[in-house]
């Protein structure tokens, strides 16, 4: 399973965060093609570097809270107060087209609006009867972030088909080596 939350999501856009860090978000036009990935490009135009550096400070205040909230603790005022911040700023809403959710940005910095939404997003998904099941990955490289849904909720990774599959291969390596000694 695929992490189905658009905040958390974001927040793997630094990919192995506690191993060989990966930037996913190198340059402002990676973050545009991430925006229009995840439905939220909502001009033509090239994020700013500005806006790159602000959406990279987000993410971390994404992954700081979620990660607090996983471990069940209190997330740092600071970092709520940057996520409300983040929340306010945002114009962006959701208008009902044919049977369809669309977002519609309703300000003139489309970049900041689609930070607004993730910044909601976050908060949606860190709050409430949700903040139980906020887990981070097993996998130590990663300890990314997502919603465990799984009936019994036992999920262990962000991602079955990176750090899941990852850890499937390791399994059976392992298994290998036994087997030949
Ligand atoms: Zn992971």
């Amino acid at each position: 399973m695929d992490n189905d939350v658009l905040a958390f999501r974001f927040t793997e856009t630094l990919a192995e965060r506690f191993g060989d860090r990966v930037e996913r978000l190198p340059t402002p036009e990676r973050f545009g093609q991430w925006l229009e990935a995840n439905g939220l490009r909502f001009d033509e135009a090239v994020p700013t570097r500005a806006e790159l550096r602000a959406a990279q400070a987000l993410r971390e205040v994404v992954y700081r809270v979620g990660a607090t909230v996983a471990q069940r603790g209190a997330p740092d005022p600071v970092d709520v107060e940057a996520l409300n911040a983040a929340s306010r700023r945002g114009r962006a809403y959701v208008e009902l087209r044919d049977g369809v959710a669309a977002l519609v940005s309703g300000g003139r910095r489309p970049v900041i609006d689609a930070l607004g939404v993730i910044a909601q997003d976050a908060i949606g998904s860190v709050a409430g009867a949700f903040a139980e099941l906020v887990s981070v990955c097993a996998d130590p490289s990663c300890r990314g972030l997502f919603l465990d849904m799984s009936p019994a909720t036992n999920r262990r990774w962000c991602s079955m088909n990176t750090c899941g599959n990852r850890a499937k291969k390791a399994a059976m390596a392992e298994r290998r080596q036994l087997a030949e000694r």
